[in-house]
């Protein structure tokens, strides 16, 4: 229970490693000590990511050594609560997302180009330790959740008329296919340009995507089985620019590429990836890891968005289905990106 405010902050928890397989607990918590540059957000809306998983299963750390632990970092929701030296221009009122990082040190060469995610000292907005202020030393909780206290600097605005569902995704996904696809000059210096895990070319697990990818404008589409290097067959050297975002083996989407062409690993996986030295010397290629920077790229990406009526599609969850909705996440039963939705903070399913 918050002992400060007129709302009580309550999370699905993980104790264990296999917690997220149906077992998370709603508990209430104490959000972070109040900081006057805080905003408190009543949670409407948090994105499933990858990333949860693989923090909720153990896969970095023991799950009991950050319990009680309440991932989601695709959060978006209405700001309740503003201290006096709110940021980013947040009112009670104004709807803001946060994604995977809530907290830097705003003082080092990163922190000054707005490429927080760079710091040394960054905090991650869940399973993180906040290293400021009243808040020092307080683990991070996340967006499953019904409300989230942070720093308002990494609260930020969702364009009005943006739908605050579609944005929750935008929040950690959008922003690093956004991000990568930018920095690696899609469309400019890179005209064909690949997609793994949802561009131009698509290339997704089986033919379940094939008709929604070419809805969403994606000329060609390459199904790929557990056997990459037959499913890639016969479309060798076509790409200028792949993106992934699975976190597994990537060795065999490499054929993929022209020569001189760029391999973007955008997703978390927890294994080594194998690399022939030869293909990637004589093909000329790059391989680059991508992530999202920072606040000036959220700007940037939330008005290009807004402005071309760029939308995520979403399946919809209840949160109180949270115990359902991460088993099928895991069987890969998302067709698109999963949204949890609080319908008592004002959320729609
Ligand atoms: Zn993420
Ligand atoms: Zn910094």
């Amino acid at each position: 229970m918050s002992s400060d405010s007129q709302y009580t902050f309550q999370g699905w928890a993980a104790r264990d490693n296999d917690d997220y397989k149906g077992s998370l607990k709603l508990q209430s918590f104490d959000p972070k000590p109040w900081d006057e540059d805080d905003v408190d957000v009543r949670i409407m809306y948090c994105g499933i990511c990858g990333s949860d998983v693989h923090v909720l299963s153990g896969a970095f750390f023991p799950v009991s050594a950050m319990a009680p632990l309440i991932c989601g970092h695709e959060l978006v929701g209405e700001v309740i609560r503003v201290g006096s030296q709110v940021e980013n221009g947040l009112e009670v009122g104004t709807i803001v997302g946060v994604g995977a990082v809530s907290n830097s040190c705003r003082e080092c060469e990163y922190c000054v180009e707005e490429c927080e995610v760079f710091c040394k000292k960054r905090t991650t907005t869940y399973a993180g330790v906040f290293h400021r202020g009243n808040g020092a030393g307080y683990k991070t909780k996340g967006g499953y959740a019904s409300h989230w206290r942070g720093p308002s600097a990494f609260a930020y605005p969702i364009p009005a008329g943006y739908d605050p569902a579609c944005a929750a995704p935008m929040m950690c996904a959008g922003i690093t296919v956004f991000s990568a696809l930018r920095r690696f000059g899609a469309g400019v210096t890179a005209k064909q340009v690949g997609v793994i895990g949802i561009g131009v070319t698509t290339i997704s697990r089986g033919e379940a995507k094939r008709q929604e990818a070419a809805k969403l404008g994606s000329s060609n589409y390459i199904a790929v089985s557990d056997d990459v290097a037959t499913s890639v067959k016969g479309c060798e050297r076509t790409l200028d620019l792949v993106i992934c975002c699975t976190g597994g083996s990537y060795t065999d989407y490499l054929k993929l590429l022209k020569p001189r062409g760029t391999f973007v690993q955008a997703a978390i996986g927890t294994s080594p990836v194998p690399i022939s030295n030869i293909s990637l010397i004589t093909g000329g290629l790059t391989i680059v890891g991508a992530l999202a920077d920072g606040k000036a790229e959220y700007k940037d990406m939330f008005d290009f968005a807004a402005k071309h009526n760029i939308k995520p599609w979403i399946n919809r969850w209840d949160m109180k289905d949270i115990n359902k909705a991460l088993p099928a996440f895991t069987n890969g039963e998302a067709k698109y990106r999963m949204v949890l939705v609080n319908t008592e903070n004002g959320g729609s399913l």
